[in-house]
């Protein structure tokens, strides 16, 4: 065995996608840091090692997509993959390389793969001096100094070894009174899982499974407890396994287990299961995954301690850092030996238990990412500060891929000021909130306010502004027809409860939001089929709404009302004359129509940036989609103006905060900024649209945003002509920051699109300029 020494200021003990963004994020910050990863790829659970698809709050909030570094990283993703990425067991390698070629391309940032930790140094003034680390099939021990650690191991080990407090198990319902607290007080946890993949042969082949395979022979263990085999290639998070075993000291056991179930599971699909027999006679498995993903273990308590209320109360943090929106996501414990799989599963996701679990956005707070007993450990991932309730929405690696971000930031910055991370949290917050918008990040209850940024004083003005006469069911935009979910590739088509026809039926309440551009709103109309034979009265109201996520359904305010008549018959745009005048321009109204289950309210065929719409799912509470509803405004609304460039949002939030151009007009198109007296500009920084809509596997193969620009320039006013500083051929991304090669004196600056991705207009979220 052989003794190695490293000094880093930041050292981030796992790589999964908190480790791995909280390394990108302090390097970023100038902190000199280092990766340490037991498993010799990055990712976690996400690698091609475990393959657990990435979700987080778009799964169920259009245009709720986690921005920073993941974005970077699942838009290169789609761009390189020559593969469809549909749920869990299809991740490949092509993931893996990204994450690697960021982490090779990081200035600052080192990382030792194949390394576990075993050891941390802690001194008396409750400091960690070091973390110790064998390098397997290396005989080599590596001792790490740092100023700063921070725990992304999942199992909370640093934490651990340093005598941190946490919490492994289930709170009682009456510790906190938290909805999806059990009565009693357990030490149950979600369990571990294996995923497969099984591939198409293009003929019948045979599967024998070994003598030591776990034999099933009860359709209803599948079909009626939540585990049902939608999609013979595979995708089945409920292959798991938790108590009566540990979830850490057992894991060796649990795989074993995993494996025995999983093979005797496809033996059920294959030779055994009347619904998917005929469907899997040509299917084989190609890929079994023999490292178990963890869901749950220690959880290390912090400054602060979120419970379920936070999260069902969208509770504002001062010291917010990131945002969640995956529903409260609680397997049942035991997994594949308990009864049911995970209680809203079991009930088609419908019922209460749907509504009692759907949640989001909602804030995170910082102070659940630092360490309460040490003074130098921060934590992000699934061992942060939580409750087991609230850990059924955080877990999901759209959130903890944030809170790397955040957590890896204040570290920097902690590094940069020579500071302890207290005084971040306690003085510099709002700096680390700027510094998080500024990279990329979005956080629900704060906006840009750099007072560095020169932008925000400039005037906008562009070449052309796309209006808004709404959209109908003939509407094309160049997103939708791309998207794909696995239930529409499946061998088996499926009747799930989600609502996939062009028509929707208005069983429930359902609503469409309008960005104002104006505050005059003269009528609305929608386009309705009447399938009865009789004339159907539909109520009608426009109510305000705070952002696109206010799923009240009863918001307080009314509007406008009305009573709609539909005349039997098909597709008929029926138009309301609201005769409003005084709306808020730059917000967003929601058009709502009450059930009539003899109407069907057309869906769109595409959707205006920011405008989409949700259902009445029960209990006051309104659900989204990611679709639109046909819907036409008179007059159009100018909701895209060149203003929203610094609005200080970089998605569609309380406003569309995107300058979009008109799509009548040929690009070039620009947007220009002018200041009254000429600036000095090194930098310039601009986020374009990038696949915020949905999740990330929604999206094909070799996938950039079409509304994302291609080929554009940037160019200063200077001598009474335009002068090109920079010109980017083949983008994809979505945040581009510009270091000019000198600084630029001038008062006019603009961003001219010659090329998009395939939209036909020019669109931009910000531009910021910095001397
Ligand atoms: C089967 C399954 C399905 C799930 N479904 C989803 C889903 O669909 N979408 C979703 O987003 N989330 C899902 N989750 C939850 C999510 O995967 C986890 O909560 C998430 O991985 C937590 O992220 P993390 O970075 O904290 O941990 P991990 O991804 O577990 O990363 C921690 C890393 O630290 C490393 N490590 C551990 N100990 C050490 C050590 N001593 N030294 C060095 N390195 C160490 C580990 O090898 C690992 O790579 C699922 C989880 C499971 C298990």
């Amino acid at each position: 065995m052989i003794q190695k020494n490293e000094h880093y200021d930041v050292v981030v003990c796992g790589g999964g996608l908190a480790g791995f963004c909280a390394g990108v994020a302090a390097a970023r910050q100038g902190a000199k840091a280092c990766i340490v990863q037991d498993r010799p790829v990055f990712g976690g659970n996400s690698s091609s090692e475990i393959r657990v698809t990435p979700h987080g709050a778009a799964a169920f909030h259009a245009y709720a997509r986690e921005t920073g570094i993941l974005s970077e990283l699942l838009i290169e993703e789609r761009a390189r993959n020559h593969e469809e990425i549909l749920e869990n067991g299809w991740t490949n390698s092509v993931w893996d390389m990204v994450m690697y070629d960021m982490a090779m391309s990081t200035p600052n940032l080192t990382f030792h793969l194949n390394t576990s930790i075993q050891q941390v140094v802690i001194d008396a003034n409750k400091h960690i001096q070091s973390v110790i680390g064998r390098i397997a099939n290396s005989e080599t021990e590596l001792t790490i100094s740092g100023s700063m650690f921070i725990d992304c191991t999942g199992d909370g080990i640093v934490a651990d070894l340093a005598g941190c407090e946490w919490r492994m198990g289930t709170e009682s319902r009456e510790e906190f009174n938290e909805p999806h607290a059990p009565l009693q007080a357990s030490q149950d946890t979600m369990g571990n899982s294996i995923h497969f993949k099984a591939k198409d042969m293009g003929r019948q082949v045979p599967f024998k499974a070994p003598d030591w395979a776990v034999k099933y022979e009860d359709a209803s263990f599948f079909y009626k407890q939540g585990r049902t085999p939608n999609d013979v290639r595979g995708g089945y998070w409920w292959l798991e396994i938790g108590v009566p075993w540990h979830t850490i000291y057992d894991s060796e056991d649990i795989r074993h287990e995993l494996t025995c179930h999983t093979l005797g599971v496809w033996d059920w699909i294959k030779n055994r299961d009347p619904e998917t027999m005929e469907l899997a006679a040509n299917y084989a498995i190609d890929w079994i995954g023999q490292v178990p993903g963890k869901r749950e273990s220690r959880r290390i308590i912090g400054d602060y301690f979120m419970t379920e209320h936070d999260i069902l109360n969208r509770k504002v943090f001062e010291d917010e850092i990131a945002f969640g929106g995956w529903f409260i996501d609680l397997h049942t414990p035991g997994g594949l030996l308990a009864p049911t799989s995970e209680p809203n599963s079991a009930a088609g996701y419908q019922g209460d238990y749907n509504v009692k679990s759907y949640c989001g956005p909602y804030g995170v707070p910082l102070g659940i990412c630092i360490a309460k007993d040490v003074n130098n450990l921060m934590m992000a991932g699934r061992n942060v500060s939580v409750t087991h309730a609230a850990l059924g929405t955080v877990r999901v690696m759209g959130t903890t891929a944030l809170m790397g971000q955040a957590v890896g930031t204040a570290a920097g910055l902690a590094v940069s000021k020579n500071v302890p991370i207290r005084t971040i949290s306690n003085h510099h917050i709002r700096e680390l909130k700027q510094t998080l918008i500024k990279d990329g990040c979005f956080l629900p209850n704060n906006r840009n306010e750099d007072e560095y940024d020169l932008a925000r004083s400039a005037r906008l003005s562009a070449s052309s502004e796309a209006v808004v006469h709404g959209v109908g069911p003939e509407s094309r935009d160049a997103e939708t027809p791309l998207l794909k979910r696995w239930w529409d590739t499946a061998p088996k088509k499926l009747e799930l409860h989600v609502v996939k026809k062009p028509e929707v039926q208005l069983l429930t309440k359902l609503g469409q939001w309008i960005a104002m551009g104006t505050s005059e709103l003269r009528q609305v109309a929608v386009c309705l089929t009447n399938t009865s034979d009789q004339v159907q009265v539909v109520r009608s109201s426009l109510v305000p709404v705070n952002d696109i996520w206010d799923y009240r359904v009863n918001t307080g305010t009314v509007l406008a009302e009305a009573e709609l008549l539909v005349a039997p018959g098909e597709a008929q745009w029926i138009e309301w004359e609201v005769q409003l005048t005084d709306l808020k321009p730059n917000s967003y109204i929601r058009l709502d129509l009450s059930s009539n289950e003899h109407v069907i309210w057309h869906r769109a065929g595409g959707i205006e940036p920011g405008q989409t719409s949700a259902w009445d799912m029960g209990n006051g509470q309104m659900r989204g989609v990611k679709y639109a509803l046909s819907y036409r405004v008179e007059p159009a609304q100018p909701s895209y103006g060149a203003v929203n460039a610094i609005s200080g949002v970089t998605r569609p939030h309380q406003s569309t905060n995107l300058w979009k151009s008109d799509p009548q007009q040929p690009l070039s198109q620009w947007l220009q900024l002018e200041w009254e007296e000429a600036v000095t500009i090194r930098e310039v920084h601009l986020t374009f649209p990038g696949q915020l809509l949905t999740e990330y596997h929604y999206y094909p193969p070799f996938y950039k945003d079409p509304q994302c620009p291609r080929v554009y320039t940037i160019q200063a006013w200077r001598e009474e002509s335009w002068e090109d500083l920079v010109h980017i051929k083949d983008n994809y991304q979505r945040q581009m920051k510009h270091s000019l090669s000198e600084e630029v004196k001038t008062a006019k600056l603009r961003i001219v699109v010659h090329a998009t991705n395939g939209d036909p207009s020019a669109a931009i979220y910000e531009v910021r300029c910095y001397s």
